[in-house]
């Protein structure tokens, strides 16, 4: 055999083993349970929205959104007094605008008398770039963690299945929280391959709970994320909050607004 085809032989088989790696791996074999992220109790305010910042949601109207399962179907969630709630029939939601770099302000609140347990009690999620149709994309997890144990790279705060938050400063359900995350997103050469990989910040309550994170690819519930395959998709992104199918009551929005930082 010559050299090359052999190299070429070898390097097919390489990505064969890995690929069939990735499928033999179960949802636990990325779930942490240790070291918990200790618990903090949060400052009272909340931010409102500065000058230059561009309005996703104030409470009247889903304008700025459409359907994450088709973007030519309009955004089918719920508003009421001012607040959004989760339309689970309806899938996730995305905004119309595409972004790369900026900065975001999202509250949202779990219900009062929420039920469930582990990742089954309020979850939804914030995603900040989106790759795809549904949930493709990379995932801040939201959850109700005010006492509820799951993996801790899986509860509020976290990068899903990626980073767990540096502390835990979930408020009980009922009360209002915030994200403001400063999101770098990924840059791709020519050849698809990475430039530079996605980055985030994160304040959760306005606690830090992500310092410049690297991520290594979208988010994945079964597997390692990677930048390449489905994960090489370039921006622009759209923004994405998920409409999550666990069984307990959905959870609500208010005061969504981005900066666009490029
Ligand atoms: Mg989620």
């Amino acid at each position: 055999m010559n050299k090359k085809l052999f190299i070429s032989i070898a390097f097919l088989a390489g990505g064969f083993s890995l690929a069939s790696a990735q499928q033999k791996m179960k949802h636990e074999d990325t779930e942490l349970y240790t070291p918990v992220p200790p618990v903090v109790t949060p400052g009272k305010s909340c931010g409102d929205a500065p000058s230059d910042a561009i309005i996703l949601f104030d409470g009247k109207n889903l304008d700025s959104w459409v359907s994450a399962n088709d973007t030519t179907k309009p955004a089918d969630w719920i508003i009421k007094k001012g607040l959004l709630t989760v339309n689970k029939k309806a899938g996730s939601i995305q905004t119309k605008q595409l972004f790369m770099d900026y900065q975001i302000h999202v509250e949202w609140k779990e219900p009062k008398d929420i039920e469930g347990s582990d990742q089954g009690r309020g979850n939804s999620g914030l995603f900040l770039a989106s790759t795809g149709k549904g949930d493709d994309g990379y995932e801040m997890q939201i959850l109700d963690n005010y006492n509820n144990k799951t993996y801790t790279n899986g509860q509020a705060g976290s990068i899903y299945k990626q980073n767990a938050p540096l502390v835990n400063p979930n408020r009980p359900p009922g009360e209002w929280q915030s994200y403001d995350v400063i999101w770098t997103a990924p840059r791709f050469n020519d050849d698809g391959s990475l430039k530079s990989p996605a980055r985030v910040t994160a304040f959760f309550n306005g606690v830090l709970v992500q310092n410049n994170f690297e991520l290594t690819g979208p988010t994945l519930y079964v597997g390692h994320p990677s930048y390449e395959g489905k994960g090489a998709v370039r921006g622009p992104y759209a923004i994405k909050i998920q409409a999550h199918g666990d069984k307990s009551k959905p959870i609500s929005f208010r005061n969504i607004w981005v900066r666009p930082l490029n």
